[in-house]
């Protein structure tokens, strides 16, 4: 049977109770204020459409890991203050997510009003995708819309039993463009399609850079993980970072990527430390006279060089992990570079990963960019050619396309 996923575009909102998963796990401070609206931000365009489509919103999140128990610590109070400025009207923000008083709030709300749950693993059932906690948030609402991207990924009662209950139920806008955007890049990316793969471990990474060795032309990958793929190669880099039970792995994906004449670019140089610490002294090393005593931290000048001229030269561009230990300023210099390169490329840009999204705002090239993914693990999954549970979800058989007249 064909299924489709439908759009909240195409969902009939009006006087009806619509509860949309949102991603609000933001980071909050000691004094109670969010400190990074992006998540909450980029929800709005769905809450909006949702509002002005006459919808009772509301809204349920899951923010940081309470352990099943209520936790004032992680609250969502904050996020939903943050949420009544942004969209200047009332929140109501009942003081657990699910239970009797939730209930009572959601069914006195009236059309265009916003309620938003209280954190969503305060209950137990989240995580286990428990189907109590999916029937009473089901009662709760008469549509459903996704569209927490960043949570797609994993088979929790929010995300994944919940939907089944709701017959009408769909993807939001952020959801709807994520799947597009990255989805765009399995199916059809313009040549040349240069991946740039980063971060600390190979294990993390391997299925990202299988599936990419199937679709890109170039993949450059830093990076500690960049060191393990130079141990397959007999390159040793003295104390660097270096995963010796996944050398097999490495080796694996090296012979992949020749066999399919896909160019597999490893760094040829390195900012080498004999520390790890923002005031140790830096040097640079090659693979050929890298000090066996020496830890690599970035990628070196030459590195860096090649590098930015590929993505430069790229039609398209995914670019997911950090180049170095971008967290310290001493030995972020490749990450700001590819960071810069991604910005000035003509060609479509995307990037995914917590920390390389990190890195990228560090560079305040943001705005260069065509599509800064808002799901870290979610969006490597879908990459890796994964399905994501809270997508799946989502989807409903295929409606009669001529409907048959009387
Ligand atoms: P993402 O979250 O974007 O997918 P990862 O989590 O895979 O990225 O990797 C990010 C981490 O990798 C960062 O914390 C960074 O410090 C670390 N890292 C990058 N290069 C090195 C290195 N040379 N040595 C140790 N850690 C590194
Ligand atoms: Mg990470």
């Amino acid at each position: 049977m064909a299924t489709t996923i439908r759009s909240i575009r195409d969902l009939d909102l009006k006087g009806r109770r619509v509860l949309i998963r949102v991603d609000f796990n933001v980071p909050i401070d000691a004094d109670g204020v969010v400190t990074d609206d992006t998540r909450i931000q980029a929800a709005l365009p769905t809450i909006r459409h949702a509002i002005e489509a006459g919808a009772r919103v509301i809204l349920a999140s899951h923010r940081g890991r309470p352990k099943g128990a209520y936790d004032p610590k992680l609250s969502l109070a904050p996020a939903g203050e943050r949420l009544a400025e942004l969209l200047n009207v009332e929140v109501l923000l009942p003081e657990e997510p699910a239970g009797e008083s939730a209930r009572k709030l959601v069914l006195d709300v009236r059309d265009g009003q916003v309620v938003l749950l209280e954190n969503l693993r305060f209950d137990p059932g989240e995580t286990k995708d428990d189907m109590d906690l999916a029937r009473k948030l089901a009662a709760m609402c008469d549509v459903y819309v996704n569209d927490a991207f960043g949570a797609a990924h994993r088979a929790h009662a929010s995300v994944s039993a919940l939907p089944k209950l709701v017959a009408e139920r769909g993807m939001g806008l952020l959801l709807e463009r994520e799947l597009d955007i990255l989805g765009s890049l399995l199916k059809a990316p313009r040549a040349p399609f240069v991946a740039v793969v980063g971060g600390a471990k190979v294990s993390d990474k391997i299925g990202v850079i299988d599936a990419l060795i199937t679709r890109c032309d170039q993949i450059l990958i830093g990076g500690a993980m960049a060191y393990t793929l130079l141990a397959a190669r007999d390159v040793s880099l003295g104390r660097s970072l270096v995963e010796m039970n996944k050398i097999d792995i490495a080796r694996r994906a090296l012979l992949k990527a020749e066999q399919r004449k896909v160019e597999l670019i490893l760094p040829v140089d390195h900012v080498v430390v004999d520390e790890i610490d923002e005031s140790a002294e830096r040097r640079v090393a090659t693979n050929e006279d890298f000090p066996p005593n020496g830890i690599a931290v970035d990628i070196g000048p030459a590195t860096r060089e090649i590098f930015t001229a590929k993505v430069r030269e790229a039609a398209t561009v995914f670019w997911n992990g950090p180049m170095g230990i971008f967290e310290i300023d001493a030995f972020a210099k490749g990450s700001m570079d590819v960071a810069q390169a991604v910005a000035h490329t003509n060609g479509t840009t995307v990037v995914g990963g917590g920390d390389s999204v990190a890195a990228l705002r560090k560079s305040g090239f943001v705005p260069f960019v065509d599509h800064v993914s808002t799901g870290g693990g979610a969006s490597l999954e879908l990459i890796e050619g994964k399905d994501l549970p809270g997508v799946e979800a989502l989807r409903v058989r295929e409606r009669e396309q001529v409907e048959v007249e009387e």
